[in-house]
């Protein structure tokens, strides 16, 4: 028989009309790694795709402790009070060495869950970082076709995750803690590279002067690192997650942000790239999973793999080998 499952067409149904159950079922099936599941997880992305690409995707990384989820619940509920749909995900490194999960375990975001236009989905745990990636990505779209115009994608400021995320969103903001200069060389450069902005928080009481210090050597230092596409110019902001301030004046950098970026076309050049390494990345793993899972290299490849580890051949000499007998 031909044509989608009935399944498939009630969960995409569901999604269409932004129900936030069928959108999570359907996440846990992108998430699966059963063939069955992942065959149903690909007619939905399908189906969902013309009704996807509408969002602002917006990627949060920090430190643990840096006020991730307290910036997200607050900045959601005011998007929210202003007609927005927010959908906000994790990409969760930690879960891939320790099994457990830095992002997921905690209560988070209390508030903002209650709300009937918010969705909120922890990390899976996936045993590397580009499945969770790849799985975000995914996720990413189902919302979007389930009518959340406001995407957050939350990360633990550790490893590569702020890259993974970096090439899933339109929107890279990093958050800090006030910091003397010692701990801002801590900083990676790399990370302040990538950001479109950073936001100083805990930036109230007696910490705000330190938070204003910190915002003025950030500022020094980000002069050196060239210019975004499009002539964007990263900002430093001071903000209160806790007490709400500061929300409000990030909301609307972001703002000018999209729309330099529709004016100048780097919104959607950056898109178009990052299609472009989604597919490189699918077949990647799309081939590396065709050669371990092929019985006809099995036995080659444990020989081999034997020899690399009695030394009697070399690695680069077993890989050549190896590559060779491809058809
Ligand atoms: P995450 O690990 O980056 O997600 O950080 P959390 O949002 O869980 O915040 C860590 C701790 O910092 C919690 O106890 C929060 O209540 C607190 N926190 C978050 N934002 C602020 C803020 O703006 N000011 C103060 N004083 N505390 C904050």
């Amino acid at each position: 028989m031909n044509g989608p499952q009935p399944i498939t067409e009630k969960l995409l149904e569901g999604i269409l009309a932004g129900n936030r159950a069928a959108l999570a079922r359907s996440i846990t099936l992108v998430e699966s790694k059963k063939d069955s599941d992942q065959e149903i997880a690909a007619s939905l992305i399908e189906g969902c795709i013309p009704g996807a690409g509408k969002s602002l995707r917006i990627g949060v990384t920090g430190v643990p402790g840096a006020g991730k989820s307290t910036l997200i619940e607050q900045l959601g509920l005011l998007l929210i009070a202003r007609g927005h749909r927010v959908a906000v995900l994790a990409v969760d490194p930690s879960s891939r060495i320790s099994k457990g999960s830095i992002l997921g375990d905690k209560t988070r975001m209390e508030k903002l869950s209650l709300s009937t236009e918010a969705f909120i989905r922890p990390s899976p745990a996936g045993e590397t970082l580009g499945g969770v990636a790849r799985t975000t990505r995914e996720s990413i779209l189902l919302c979007e076709a389930a009518g959340f115009d406001v995407i957050l994608v939350e990360t633990v400021g550790v490893g590569q995750s702020e890259t993974a995320v970096y090439d899933l969103v339109d929107f890279f903001l990093l958050l800090q803690l006030t910091g003397a200069g010692d701990e801002l060389q801590g900083i990676k450069r790399g990370i302040i590279e990538m950001a479109d902005a950073i936001v100083i928080n805990k930036a109230e009481g007696n910490n705000r002067d330190n938070a204003l210090k910190t915002k003025g050597m950030l500022e020094i230092s980000m002069h050196y690192y060239p210019e975004k596409p499009g002539g964007w110019k990263p900002q430093v902001l001071l903000c209160s997650a806790l007490e709400g301030s500061g929300l409000e004046d990030l909301w609307d950098l972001i703002q000018e942000f999209k729309k330099l970026g529709m004016q100048s076309g780097t919104l959607l050049e950056n898109r178009r790239n990052q299609n472009i390494k989604w597919f490189q990345q699918s077949l990647d793993a799309g081939l590396r999973d065709y050669f371990y899972r092929n019985p006809r290299y099995r036995k080659t490849f444990d020989a081999l793999q034997r020899m690399v580890q009695d030394g009697s051949i070399s690695p680069f000499r077993a890989a050549g080998q190896l590559l060779s007998q491809l058809e």
